[in-house]
Parts: structure tokens; C-alpha cells; sequence
């Protein structure tokens, strides 16, 4: 029978049959796989732990006809911390569920993977919600979805005001001709800059930008609407906990 190694990380973890799991993963040479973890429900498995969600490990796989099965697991890393705090556990629970939905099996983005790794590491220290937003902003870009930002996604012109009306359908910012034909969201112009800072700051010290309440809010909730709105797909954990569930309301 066929196996393979595969280095990655535990993405999502649902329960299976009596005892089992079904693991996704994304795996750094591969991209987005599915693979069985058999008995791990079981107390005195000794796989459990490669079963939990946001382990990264060494996975060796054995290939089934119909579907892959877990035969040994050495972890890497576990990421205890995002398990103590509330905020910490949403934000990996946010990366893992956007880079599930934007992903298709068998498509290999090593860049996205080191990103993703990193930011878990990063969410253990800085500000959750920070690492969450500046992820989800290059997970876009590298995606080829990086949205305007300060000029307009339609026209190209730059932007100036106080507020700026953000598109999901459009891309990004609107000027004042093209926001006619689109639908949109009002957003101001702090949160607009704010955002091109968290695409273009060194990711490892990106705890050195201040940003507030409000902003925090307004990005979250204008990436998470841009995010469903491209992939077609809801962030159910980001409509969850503290991360900029509350309605700020439509243009
Ligand atoms: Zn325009």
C-alpha cells in the first residue's frame, strides 16, 4: 500500500464513525488534503494529539481508495496558548476556517503555508485580532485578491475624504462616480490606511501598530464580508466571540 509524509497542519477536525476523525490538512508540499485518523476518539489513543486542531506535524499517510488514513503522527508544534484565551482560540480558529474556505484540495501554496504557520505563532503574542486581519489581508493578496486600497477598484483614481465606501463586489475602495454601480459599506479613511499598513509592515512586528476599537471592528467585519462575499462561503467563526460581529451597518 502507497504512503506519503506529509508536513502540516491540522486545519479542521470533525468527528467520524464511533471513534474516529476526519482530519483536514494543509500540507506544505501538497496543499489541502483529507486524510482519516483512526480510534483518536478513544482515551488512550496515542494519536489524539495529532488529531487536535492547529497541530502541526509530520504525518505519515497511507492512501486508500476512497479515503486517506493517518497511520503515524509526530507533532511539531501544538500551540498551547491559543487554547487558554478566548480571543486567542477564535483568531487561529478564524485563520484556519479562511484558509479552508478560500483553498481547494491539491494545490500546493508554500508561501500560504509559511504564512499560516506564522501567524499561529504570532496570535500566541500580539494581539489576536491584529494578526487575524493582517492575515487575512495577504491571504487575499497572495490569492490574487488584494483589494484596492485608498484608490478607487473600479476607475483607479485616488481617494481622499474622511470616509470611503469599501466594496465587496468591487474589490475595494470606491470614488464618488463608481460607488453608483456597485453595492457597498461606508468605512473610514484610518481603517482604509490602516489596512494597507497591515498588508505592507514586516508581519513580525506588526504588534507596533496602534489601532482602536472602532477600526478593529470596521476592518474585521469589512474583510469578513469581502472574504464570503469572493468565496461564496460563510466565516462562521468570525461572525462568532468579540471579532467584529456587531453591525455597523449598510450604506
Ligand atoms: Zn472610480
Amino acid at each position: 500500500m502507497a504512503v506519503y509524509h506529509a508536513d502540516a497542519l491540522v486545519i479542521r477536525s470533525r468527528e467520524f464513525g464511533e471513534s474516529d476523525r476526519v482530519l483536514t490538512l494543509f500540507s506544505r508540499e501538497m496543499g489541502k488534503l483529507q486524510a482519516v485518523a483512526k480510534g483518536v476518539r478513544k482515551p488512550k489513543s496515542r494519536q489524539r494529539a495529532g488529531a487536535q486542531l492547529f497541530t502541526y506535524a509530520d504525518f505519515l499517510i497511507h492512501k486508500g481508495k476512497t479515503m486517506d488514513t493517518v497511520s503515524q503522527c509526530s507533532p511539531r508544534e501544538s500551540f498551547p496558548h491559543l487554547w487558554y484565551d478566548l480571543d486567542r482560540s477564535f483568531a487561529a480558529t478564524g485563520i484556519a476556517e479562511l484558509l479552508d474556505v478560500s483553498t481547494i484540495p491539491a494545490q500546493p501554496n508554500q508561501e500560504l503555508f509559511g504564512l499560516t504557520l506564522t501567524c499561529l505563532f504570532l496570535i500566541e503574542q500580539f494581539d489576536p485580532a491584529l494578526v487575524l486581519s493582517s492575515y487575512a489581508l495577504r491571504l487575499m493578496t497572495l490569492l490574487g485578491y488584494r483589494p484596492r486600497l485608498g484608490e478607487c477598484a473600479e476607475c483607479g483614481v485616488s481617494i481622499s475624504g474622511e470616509r470611503l465606501v469599501f466594496s465587496s463586489e468591487a474589490g475595494g475602495t470606491l470614488c464618488g462616480d463608481c460607488r453608483e454601480s456597485y453595492s457597498g459599506r461606508w468605512i473610514r479613511a484610518g481603517s482604509v490606511a490602516f489596512m494597507r499598513q497591515l498588508i505592507r509592515a514586516d508581519i513580525t512586528k506588526i504588534d507596533r501598530l496602534r489601532w482602536n476599537a472602532w477600526m478593529q471592528q470596521e476592518i474585521l467585519e469589512t474583510l469578513r464580508l469581502f472574504v464570503e462575499h469572493k468565496f461564496e462561503r460563510p466565516l462562521k467563526s468570525w461572525r462568532m466571540g468579540s471579532l467584529g460581529a456587531d453591525d455597523l451597518g449598510r450604506q
